[in-house]
C-alpha cells in the first residue's frame, strides 16, 4: 500500500512558528505506518509559517524570505523526530515545471520510487523562494494531488484544521453536518466549501474539494481530516475515519 499525506501548516504551527508537539505526533503516527510496511510520501506545508517570526520587518519578499528561513527550520525539526523512529527522511523541492514538462514529472516520480525502495520518507514542498507568477503551483492539496496520481498511490490523506467538508460553514453555523462520504464531486459539492482559508496556507477547502477531484479522477480515494485528531493516519487506513471520503473513479 503506498500513501500520500499532505499536512497544512495549521497542523503543524503554533502561534510562533512551529509547534515541536504537533510535528512529534505526526511523525509518531508515520512511524506507525511505516512499520506496517506502508510506502508514504509526505508533502508538508509550513516554511512560511516556520520562518514568518524571523522575519519581523516589512518587505515585499517577506514571504519568500520566511520560506527561506523556514524550509532549513521545517525540514529540521522532521529530521529531529524522525530520528527518535530511526526513520530516514529526504527533502525535495519543486516548482510547477515540474510537474507540467512531461520528461521533468517522470524524472521527479522515479525519484520518489527510488527513495521509497530504500525505505527513506520523501518530504516534498513547493520551492517557494524560487516561484514566480508563472511557476507556482498553486498550493500543496494540488501537489500532493498530482504526486498522488503520478504514483498511483492507494490514498491521498489531506490533514487540516478541520473535521472534513461539512454541509455548511461550521465555525459560523453550529447545525453544520459532517459529510462523511462524496462519490461524486461537482459544482453542488464545491458551494459547501467556506472561502476562509488561514493567514499561512495558500489552500482552505476548495482547493482540497479540487485536489480531491483530481485524486480520484486518478483512481486515487481521497481523505480529508483533522491533523489535531489522535491517530487520525491510523484511523484514516481502517474503517473509524471521522473525516470525509472521496470515493476514487474506477
Ligand atoms: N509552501 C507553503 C509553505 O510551506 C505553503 C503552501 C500551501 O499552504 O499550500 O509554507
Amino acid at each position: 500500500m503506498r500513501i500520500v499525506i499532505k499536512v497544512g501548516t495549521q497542523v503543524i504551527a503554533g502561534k510562533n512558528g512551529l509547534d515541536q508537539k504537533k510535528i512529534s505526533k505526526l511523525v509518531k503516527e508515520i512511524s506507525v505506518l511505516l512499520k506496517r510496511q506502508i510506502e508514504v510520501v509526505l508533502v508538508s506545508s509550513g516554511a512560511v509559517g516556520a520562518g514568518l517570526p524571523s522575519v519581523p520587518f516589512t518587505n515585499p519578499h517577506r514571504k519568500k524570505i520566511a520560506a527561506a528561513i523556514g524550509q532549513p527550520i521545517l525540514i529540521h525539526d522532521y529530521y529531529r523526530e524522525a530520528q527518535k523512529h530511526n526513520i530516514s527522511i529526504g527533502q525535495i523541492l519543486i516548482l510547477s515545471d515540474d510537474l507540467t514538462n512531461h520528461e521533468r514529472f517522470k524524472n521527479f516520480v522515479h525519484n520518489i520510487e527510488a527513495m521509497l525502495s530504500h525505505k527513506i520518507l520523501p518530504i516534498i514542498n513547493e520551492n517557494d523562494v524560487m516561484k514566480t507568477e508563472d511557476l507556482t503551483i498553486g498550493d500543496n492539496d494540488n501537489l500532493g494531488a498530482k504526486i498522488a496520481a503520478g504514483l498511483k498511490a492507494n490514498k491521498l490523506i489531506i490533514l487540516t484544521n478541520q473535521d472534513g467538508l461539512f454541509t455548511c460553514n461550521p465555525d459560523h453555523n453550529k447545525n453544520a453536518l459532517l459529510i462523511k462520504k462524496v462519490t461524486t464531486i461537482d459544482s453542488k459539492i464545491k458551494k459547501l466549501c467556506s472561502p476562509n482559508k488561514s493567514d499561512l496556507g495558500l489552500g482552505g477547502m476548495i482547493s482540497k474539494v479540487e485536489a480531491a477531484k483530481y485524486a480520484t479522477g486518478h483512481g486515487v480515494e481521497t481523505l480529508v481530516g483533522n491533523g489535531k485528531e489522535k491517530d487520525i493516519l491510523i484511523k484514516a487506513l481502517g474503517k473509524n475515519f471521522s473525516g470525509t471520503i472521496f470515493t476514487a473513479k474506477k
